[in-house]
């Protein structure tokens, strides 16, 4: 164990959670489908359905390819404990439903994923629950806010789709104060480039769909936490409510983490050599990465990350119309509204992570409606930007 926790991050990701769940000598964690497990000692079965032996009852509530997958994040995250979900918006959807009671308050950021935003917008007044949304960013306002009380301090960085940073260590010292959970979606940082429970966070989520599978072929959510009460309690939530991760997924997954590092590496460098090309176009009106001097959040994440991440966005002259004209045009990207793939991905916020949201609604959110998002790949820094070149021109003689 030791040994594990002196190693470092890629060791962890290749070796990290895996030899618990080896059988027959194999070297790699098995699927096993299984929706029961069996005793024959009626006495063991008992033990274990009542948690006082270490085991599987029934699939809904654990499963050995699941739990390797758990125990990777957690030792990824550098937490004491992990559960896992179907999808990301069901890590997000049991947690904020595990702790919070009519009459609370939750303090929040505008950017959020669409599907969290829509948590907070449509689902949660329907329980009594007040959410308040701050500037993104603006920590000096989610002070403020959460000063006056709340349950849950909830934040997402970097966000969708303009990749807004917020100070997770001002703001997890303001839930503190408060008594409230502090709550950070990592999907677009991965644990690669940040670790919110070091920064003060009490509770860190994933979804796995993204980053953490990297291949786009496996839906999942993770939650990981210091506090192992906290964790059993968003756990028994789940094992109730159903929300359970496929083992098959599982599997995908936690073969795609072992990659994580060298892909989320090779995803930052792309981004910044797309989004530094990108500000030398003639079509493009501003270039949305952390990465760049003139982000406006550049400097808090150069402090709380150690790498700007695969994500970037671009807003394009004429709007929905050269939208239309280049995209089709890129050779080597999906057009899709999926992310941290190995594969470049790309997409207008206005048809992806925005859809729900009216013209006017994404206007006063700082989106453009030409706005594209693009999740960088794996593929070569050079085919990307030529890539980007060449549909740039193509698109041009179209219009
Ligand atoms: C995709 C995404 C989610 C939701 O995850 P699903 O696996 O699609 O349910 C949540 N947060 C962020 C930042 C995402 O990109």
């Amino acid at each position: 164990m030791t040994k594990m926790n002196n190693a470092k991050f890629a060791t962890k990701a290749v070796w990290a959670g895996e030899k618990d769940y080896l059988v027959h000598g194999a070297t790699q964690v098995p699927v096993i489908p299984s929706v029961a497990f069996g005793y024959d000692d009626m006495d063991e079965w008992y033990e274990v359905a009542v948690g006082r032996k270490k085991g599987h009852i029934y699939g809904r509530n654990t499963n050995p390819t699941v739990q390797a997958f758990e125990d990777k994040v957690k030792v990824l995250e550098r937490a004491n404990a992990a559960t896992s979900f179907s999808t990301g918006m069901a890590a997000i959807s049991n947690t904020l439903y595990t702790f919070l009671r009519p009459g609370d308050r939750v303090v929040t950021i505008k950017d959020t994923y669409g599907g969290t935003n829509k948590i907070f917008t449509e689902f949660l007044p329907k329980l009594n629950i007040d959410v308040v949304f701050c500037e993104t960013g603006d920590v000096e306002q989610i002070k403020k806010e959460t000063a006056k009380g709340c349950t849950i301090v909830y934040l997402e960085t970097p966000t969708n789709p303009t990749v807004k940073i917020t100070d997770i260590r001002a703001c997890a010292e303001a839930g503190k104060q408060v008594g409230a959970l502090v709550v950070v979606d990592n999907t677009f940082a991965t644990p690669v480039n940040q670790n919110p429970l070091t920064l003060g966070a009490d509770l860190v989520l994933h979804s796995a769909t993204k980053f953490l599978g990297g291949h786009a072929d496996a839906l999942g959510g993770v939650v990981v936490g210091l506090d192992e009460s906290l964790i059993e309690a968003i756990y028994h939530y789940r094992e109730i409510n159903g929300a359970t991760m496929d083992p098959w997924a599982a599997y995908l997954i936690l073969r795609g983490m072992k990659t994580l590092e060298l892909r989320v590496k090779r995803q930052a460098e792309n981004a910044e050599k797309l989004a530094t090309y990108l500000q030398t176009v003639e079509e493009v009106e501003t270039v949305f990465y952390p990465g760049l001097i003139d982000h406006p959040n550049h400097e808090i994440a150069k402090a709380q990350m150690s790498g700007f991440g695969g994500m970037l966005s671009f807003a394009v002259a004429g709007g929905v119309d050269t939208v239309r004209h280049l995209l089709p045009k890129l050779a080597f990207a999906n057009r899709a509204a999926n992310l941290g793939a190995v594969e470049t991905t790309v997409g207008p916020a206005r048809t992806t992570s925005h859809v729900e949201c009216t013209p006017q609604e994404r206007a006063a959110m700082g989106i453009p409606e030409g706005l594209i998002r693009v999740s960088c790949g794996i593929e070569d820094g050079e085919d990307i930007i030529a890539d980007f070149k060449q549909a740039f021109e193509a698109a041009q003689i179209e219009a």
